[in-house]
């Protein structure tokens, strides 16, 4: 089955085969030299300095991490400022709630871009605002935020920006110094390629150790302890051997910019198929990320339909969420997939759509 959905993705079999490596107990030293391989690794795809950035490995999916993040980092007497334009920035707007984290909520259409002069006004105006929180591939829609537009604000208004980067970090660029990003909180099992399980936070260490919002998330705590090669909690064993292991193939094929273009030459191949095949995308391709496309269904062709003859193809692909659920479908090209395996998908793609 190739999967089109935005993770967990087919796994390389060099990754599958890493899972089965001996067990292992999470307080003895062999354990602590593989999670500080992971977090050296993780550093290392976008050329962080260990001095003073850390990665944090967290068990949970990406949502764990992004919960981390946002509620370990935003002082008590300060406010967050959250740019949302899709299901998952308002996701973030909704643990700012629960948290009762004072915060300035930008909300958006789904289909529109991040509002840079509201932004600007914003930061101008409110200096209560400690961060900026977005999210930079917005995989309700596809869409790109523009990080680079959005960090430069941050820099010029010295506002530390903290990213959902949960399906962009391994394939889009990330300029932590000049985009003032000061955390970023992404997951092993989208474009690194691992299992799901684990997932992490790149946080520069200035932030740490303010706030404190909660037991089992608090970054502060795994920060310190995972520094001692130790952990507060039992973790994933298994998913570690497999992150570990897709982090050396991803460094072995040249990192995140080989990523970005083995996806985009496998994104143009499914944007050329859909639009032979009369299928429009929901946003343009140039706001588009390379991990994510969505495209509005043909008509009289109900999403379950197509996703079911799909799937009787070999092909799992993902619907839209909320208001858009009978209005999209979304095709993902992150994992150990091929070429040959999206001219497949465009052979499936064109012989049930209906003339
Ligand atoms: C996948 C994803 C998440 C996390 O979702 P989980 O179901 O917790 O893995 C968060 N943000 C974005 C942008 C995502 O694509």
């Amino acid at each position: 089955m190739i999967l089109l959905n935005p993770g967990p993705v087919n796994l390389s079999t060099r990754v599958r085969n890493a899972l089965l490596r001996p067990d292992m107990c999470h307080r003895e030293p062999e354990f602590g030299s593989l999670q500080s391989a992971i977090r050296g690794k993780l550093l290392d795809a976008y050329a962080l300095p260990e001095k003073e950035y850390a990665a944090v490995l967290v068990a949970g999916s990406g949502t764990a991490a992004v919960e981390a993040m946002v509620t370990s980092i935003i002082p008590h007497d300060r406010q967050a400022l959250i740019l949302a334009n899709g299901v998952y920035g308002e996701r973030i707007a909704k643990i700012t709630e629960i948290y009762k984290i004072p915060h300035r909520l930008l909300r958006h259409d789904w289909n529109a871009a991040c509002d840079l002069h509201r932004l600007e006004e914003e930061l101008r105006t409110q200096p209560k605002v400690s961060h900026v929180i977005v999210v930079h591939h917005e995989t309700t829609t596809g869409r790109l935020n523009a990080l680079e537009d959005i960090g430069r604000l941050c820099t010029r208004y010295d506002v530390p920006l903290l990213v959902d980067g949960v399906s962009s970090f391994g394939a889009e660029e990330l300029k932590f110094t000049e985009w003032n990003i000061a955390a970023c909180a992404a997951t092993a099992n989208k474009c690194l390629h691992g299992v799901p399980g684990t997932s992490f936070i790149i946080v520069r260490r200035d932030q740490l150790g303010k706030v404190r919002r909660n037991l089992y998330l608090d970054l502060s705590t795994y920060c310190q302890l995972q520094d001692q090669s130790g952990t507060p909690f039992t973790q994933p064993v298994q998913t570690f051997y497999a992150l570990n292991e897709a982090l050396d193939e991803f460094g072995e094929e040249g990192g995140w910019p080989a990523r970005h273009a083995v996806y985009a030459q496998r994104m143009t191949l499914v944007q050329n198929g859909a639009r032979a095949l009369g299928i429009e995308l929901l946003i343009p391709a140039e706001h588009t990320s390379v991990v994510l496309s969505a495209f509005r269904l043909p008509a009289n062709l109900p999403y379950q339909q197509l996703h079911d003859r799909l799937k009787q193809r070999g092909f799992v692909i993902y619907a839209g969420q909320g208001d858009m659920t009978s209005r999209i479908f979304r095709v993902s090209v992150m994992g150990a997939i091929t070429l040959r395996d999206m001219d497949r998908f465009y052979q499936a793609l064109s012989q049930i759509l209906p003339d």
